[in-house]
């Protein structure tokens, strides 16, 4: 049931992070491995559903229905938590029907789904979008896609408590900033309040710059931009990838043990270089790195694009 689900106070391990170019730079990084909070319920977007469970089972929902692509984190931590907490699911797809790992694990783990194609997707931020699913689902909790929007940034406070526990297993008295992966800026936002202006936040953009995520990000806080600075990670669009990224990926994996993907969290380190490269950083920095999962996306191939 979904007051299950709200018990569930996962934690995520604080592990330092071992790079030739960080050492030689004198930047300590230590990561937040969001990744292994659950074998299935993966990330940051675990964290951004718990705003908006609360608010189904503030009013009592007979389920939640949400939506996203093909490959999305979100769909597949929101059914993961369905299915292990006993509430019911149902995905609503961008595209045609295709078979995907994540579509097979959706399938497994008993989220209803249904294909929208493009267009019918692209219909989604029209008022009457919910209506016609409301009353085939009545009782159901919409969630934005993603889980965005104002209930998202309610759970991604709680990143915060999670590494202030650790610091001292690492030997740090404090640190400079964290540094993690936006594509709506919601985990972002979320931290930023969290920390309310104590330390600043850095947000490296897997989407480009016209995705309207500054925008976002300041409405989220009702503030425009004090205590945050989001930085272009994008590479030339979401989803692209460039034979130097997947190179700095396949390093990166050697030399430190840790798995990333290359939407998001190979994206953000590779920023996280460039900025170390740039001598952005003094030596004695320390910087909390968000691993915020994804992995499961990464089953599928990868398209190259250009060098
Ligand atoms: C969704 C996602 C993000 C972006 O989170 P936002 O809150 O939308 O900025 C970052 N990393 C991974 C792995 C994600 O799945």
């Amino acid at each position: 049931m979904l007051d299950d689900a709200l018990t569930w106070q996962p934690t995520a391990p604080l592990h330092p992070l071992d790079l030739p170019w960080l050492r030689q730079a004198g930047v300590q990084v230590a990561v937040l491995r969001l990744d292994l909070i659950d074998p299935l319920i993966s990330g940051n977007k675990w964290f951004k559903l718990i705003g908006h469970l609360q608010a189904a089972a503030a009013q009592d929902a007979a389920g939640v229905i949400s939506l996203g692509g093909a490959h999305s984190n979100h769909l597949h931590a929101l059914a993961a938590a369905g299915k292990r907490f006993g509430f019911a699911t149902v995905g609503l797809l961008r595209g045609h029907e295709q078979l995907t790992p994540t579509v097979q694990d959706l399938q497994d783990f008993g989220m209803q789904l249904h294909w929208l194609g493009y267009g019918g997707y692209r219909q989604r931020h029209q008022a009457d979008f919910w209506g016609p699913w409301q009353a085939r689902y009545p009782q159901f909790q919409p969630v934005a896609e993603g889980g965005g929007g104002a209930a998202g940034l309610i759970g991604c406070a709680q990143l915060l408590p999670m590494v202030t526990g650790q610091l001292a297993g690492l030997g740090w008295e404090d640190y400079h900033g964290w540094w993690l992966a936006a594509g709506t800026g919601t985990t972002l936002a979320g931290l930023v309040r969290a920390e309310a202006g104590a330390h600043r936040v850095f947000g490296a953009l897997a989407v480009p710059d016209d995705h309207g995520v500054a925008g976002n990000v300041a409405g989220l806080l009702q503030a425009p931009g004090s205590g945050y600075e989001l930085l272009d990670a994008s590479r030339g669009g979401f989803a692209k990838a460039d034979a130097r990224l997947l190179a700095f990926i396949r390093d990166s994996e050697q030399q430190s043990g840790m798995p990333l993907e290359a939407l998001y969290t190979g994206k953000a380190l590779l920023a996280l270089h460039q900025a170390v490269m740039a001598g952005r950083f003094a030596s004695g920095t320390r910087l909390l790195f968000v691993h915020t999962g994804g992995l499961q996306g990464k089953r599928a191939s990868v398209s190259v694009s250009g060098t």
